[in-house]
């Protein structure tokens, strides 16, 4: 997958901008608030319809204008698409491909693709399992369409629940559906945590010896799938899943109703990472949780390439910063296959990356 051609306007501090760009490496290079993450910002919005860092759509649209327009030249697949992202204040944002309007964002995973790392990624190692369950469901929509049906359909059933959970006392009526949606989140439940074991599977394949030749043979990654206690094999059949959910369901029922609240099911899995046997949300120094973030992301990708055939498109924003010489070295050298965006706030010599690119962006331009 390759962005060629990407035209911006009024997207956060970019009056306009029209930028072609190398199939292989592109530095995006400039000073502190230039807009840099900007640009990567607007890239991974062709791919996903949402930013990594803003809440609202709004929040992309230039201050004091009513619409920005991101508009990427993409060839995937052996065919060319222009993509389109039309947001309004106010208005629903409108997506297009080939001059088509989308009706959901999950159609433009079917042209675009992109891995993201930025420095909220420590995140990833350090806050708790809900980044980190965002990170897996992120990496397997993007794979399995079925997986993201399931995740929204697990999303409903779960708000639904709640509700009961919360309003059983006042409405006692309410109890009578339990036991159907524990049955739909126990069936819907099974399928997700099947899908994320053998993904998981995959990223303890692929992370471990990332992570190794990046400390320069120093350090062991492990990752462990946690989920729901009583499941004895969360790589097996959804079928024998079920029952098992459907047993702690069971013996969580009366705590459920105390505490108001789920307290059964794969909505507090975790992807648990430990360095040389200790857990690194705890003990991991800061270049450590870098380290182990940026694996993970290249595992994903490298994941995606085997399975699909095509590089996701890598967009590397401040990753430099806080690695030393020799793993700075390690992530250029990784990197080779498929398009690549990385920024960097001095030209640190990353033209020796062979072939590719280098921009300077000035206050929302392009300079030279
Ligand atoms: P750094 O090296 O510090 O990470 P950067 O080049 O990545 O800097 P960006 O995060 O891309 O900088 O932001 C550049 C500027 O864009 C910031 O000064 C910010 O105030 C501005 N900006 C952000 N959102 C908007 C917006 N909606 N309208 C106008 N300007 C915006
Ligand atoms: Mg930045």
């Amino acid at each position: 997958m390759i962005v060629r051609a990407l035209t911006l306007d009024f997207f956060r501090n970019y009056l306009h901008l029209e930028a072609r760009f190398a199939p292989g490496v592109n530095v995006i290079c400039g000073e502190n608030a230039q807009g840099k993450t900007n640009l990567l910002e607007a890239i991974a919005y062709l791919s996903t319809a949402s930013s990594h860092r803003a809440r609202y759509d709004k929040e992309l649209i230039q201050f004091g204008v009513e619409h920005a327009f991101v508009k990427g030249e993409v060839s995937a697949r052996g065919r060319d698409f222009t993509l389109e992202a039309r947001l309004g204040r106010g208005v629903r944002r409108q997506l297009f491909s080939n001059g088509v309007r989308l009706k959901s964002a999950g159609e433009l995973s079917g042209v675009l693709n992109t891995v993201l790392f930025c420095p909220e990624d420590l995140y990833l190692i350090r806050e708790g399992a809900a980044t980190r369950r965002r990170f897996l469901d992120t990496c397997i929509c993007q794979l399995r369409p079925k997986y993201a049906e399931a995740l929204a359909e697990y999303r409903r059933l779960y708000e639904h629940k709640t509700r009961i959970l919360r309003d059983w006392e006042e409405h006692p009526s309410l109890l009578d559906t339990l036991d159907e949606f524990n049955l739909r989140m126990a069936q819907t439940g099974a399928l997700i945590i099947h899908y994320r074991a053998h993904f998981v599977k995959r990223l303890r394949e692929v992370t471990p010896p990332i992570h190794r030749d990046f400390s320069g043979g120093r350090e062991r990654l492990d990752l462990r799938y946690e989920t729901v206690s009583t499941v004895t094999d969360p790589e097996g059949s959804p079928r024998q899943i079920l029952g098992q959910l459907l047993s702690h369901q069971e013996s969580h029922r009366k705590a459920e109703l105390e505490a108001r609240q789920c307290l059964s099911g794969p909505h507090k899995d975790d992807l648990t990472v430990e360095l040389d046997g200790v857990s690194a949300k705890a003990f991991a120094s800061q270049g450590q949780t870098r380290t182990a973030a940026l694996s993970l992301k290249l595992a994903s990708r490298e994941i995606f390439f085997h399975e699909t055939g095509e590089w996701p498109v890598l967009l590397l924003d401040d990753v430099l910063s806080e690695l030393d010489q020799r793993r700075q070295e390690f992530v250029l050298r990784r990197i080779t296959g498929g398009q690549v965006f990385i920024t960097c706030c001095e030209d640190v010599g990353l033209n020796r990356l062979g072939e590719g690119k280098t921009f300077r962006i000035r206050d929302g331009q392009l300079v030279s």
